[in-house]
């Protein structure tokens, strides 16, 4: 086949990414699940993370969680969203655990498990402060009370997510209340919580300051793990490689042009009124990469000489006139992704996936 549009994928450092996390977690007493949704679950990633020694794996999407029961994943899978009332069977079938705030949605899943002869796990999430999903605190001991009596879940703990919605930063505190929490329900409901789940990457921070409170023991990883970077705290991760996944598109264009178009101003192709600064006579490379493709904002360049300049659909316009290395028609310009250009190139059927072993 020819050469399309590709994302090429270093096994070796996902592992590698993997381990760290994992080895920096463990010595903590914190499980990591490994977080498949940021890359369409593709399942030579996915045995990389088990590879690199993931306790355990998580999707939002059940698409995806089946997807991975097909291929032999046989390890304990997490739903990272809430249900849906509508998929609470084929949930129970193919989950071992979801997260939940709404008493309706853990009825129906106690009542399918109880029927399919099963019992599904229950991560009750507690809202302390980012604002997505999950009871607000002083709701959570009449949810534990109320889930307690049901004979078709077991409530496994609590989990939190922060760093999303309203970008709230994981902290002592705020994950302290969690572990409170559970402190008072186990004295008050008399069960034993196995799991207190304390959010994604945006806690790594607190990880490696040795700042995660106790009984915090577990946490879900995607971002970390496939970019090494920390968007909520916007930073690279020192210690985890951040280019494991590469992108390249192929020049269908080299031009000297104006960097004002010539005529009246109407609006770009989406409707926006595009505006530009007279930066004089530049030279441009046009590649077949556009934003049905990739999420545009979500992808830069590896060599910073090289500036994106707009997009369409199928074509993504780059300024290369102080790039010290000629560049030409047929040759390829790599770019490094963010977790929305990873997420969109993932998905595109425009975009051929390579993956590499056997380097580091
Ligand atoms: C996506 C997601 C995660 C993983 O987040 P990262 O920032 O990619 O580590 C964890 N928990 C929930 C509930 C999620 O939806």
């Amino acid at each position: 086949m020819d050469d399309n549009t590709i994302l090429e994928v270093d096994l070796d450092k996902i592992i590698y990414n993997t381990s760290q996390v994992v080895e920096r977690c463990h010595r903590l007493g914190i499980a990591v699940l490994g977080v498949t949704k940021g890359f369409s679950a593709m399942h030579q990633i996915v045995s990389a993370m088990v590879e690199g020694g993931v306790d355990g794996l998580a999707d939002a999407r059940l698409e995806n969680i089946i997807e991975l029961r097909k291929r032999n994943f046989n390890q304990e899978i997490t739903l990272l969203r809430l249900p849906r009332l509508s998929n609470i069977e084929t949930i129970i079938r193919y989950a071992d655990t979801s997260i939940n705030s709404e008493m309706t949605v853990i009825q129906a899943l106690s009542e399918t498990a109880k029927r399919l002869g099963k019992r599904h796990n229950i991560i009750l999430m507690v809202d302390v402060g980012d604002l997505r999903e999950g009871l607000m605190i002083d709701q959570v001991l009449d949810a534990v009370m109320q889930i307690s009596s049901l004979k078709g879940v077991r409530l496994l703990g609590l989990g939190t997510n922060m760093g999303c919605f309203g970008g709230i930063l994981p902290s002592p505190e705020n994950l302290g209340v969690l572990v409170t929490l559970v402190n008072v329900i186990e004295k008050k409901v008399g069960i034993k919580l196995e799991v207190i789940s304390g959010g994604g990457t945006s806690s790594l921070s607190l990880v490696e300051k040795n700042n995660v409170p106790v009984g915090i023991n577990q946490l879900r990883i995607g971002e970390g793990i496939l970019l090494g970077t920390d968007t909520t705290h916007n930073r690279k991760i020192p210690w985890l490689l951040q280019d494991a996944f590469l992108l390249r598109a192929e020049v269908i264009e080299v031009k000297c042009k104006p960097s004002v178009p010539t005529g009246d101003i109407g609006r770009d192709a989406f409707g926006n009124i595009p505006q530009f600064i007279d930066k004089g006579v530049r030279n441009r490379a046009i590649l077949a990469l556009g934003k049905q493709d990739v999420d545009v904002e979500g992808i830069v360049p590896v060599r910073e000489s090289i500036k994106i300049m707009g997009a369409s659909s199928d074509h993504l316009i780059l300024d290369i006139t102080d790039s010290e290395e000629q560049i030409k028609v047929g040759d390829d310009v790599e770019f490094s992704l963010s977790y929305s250009g990873l997420l969109s190139v993932s998905d595109s059927s425009y975009v051929t996936k390579k993956f590499k072993r056997g380097i580091l």
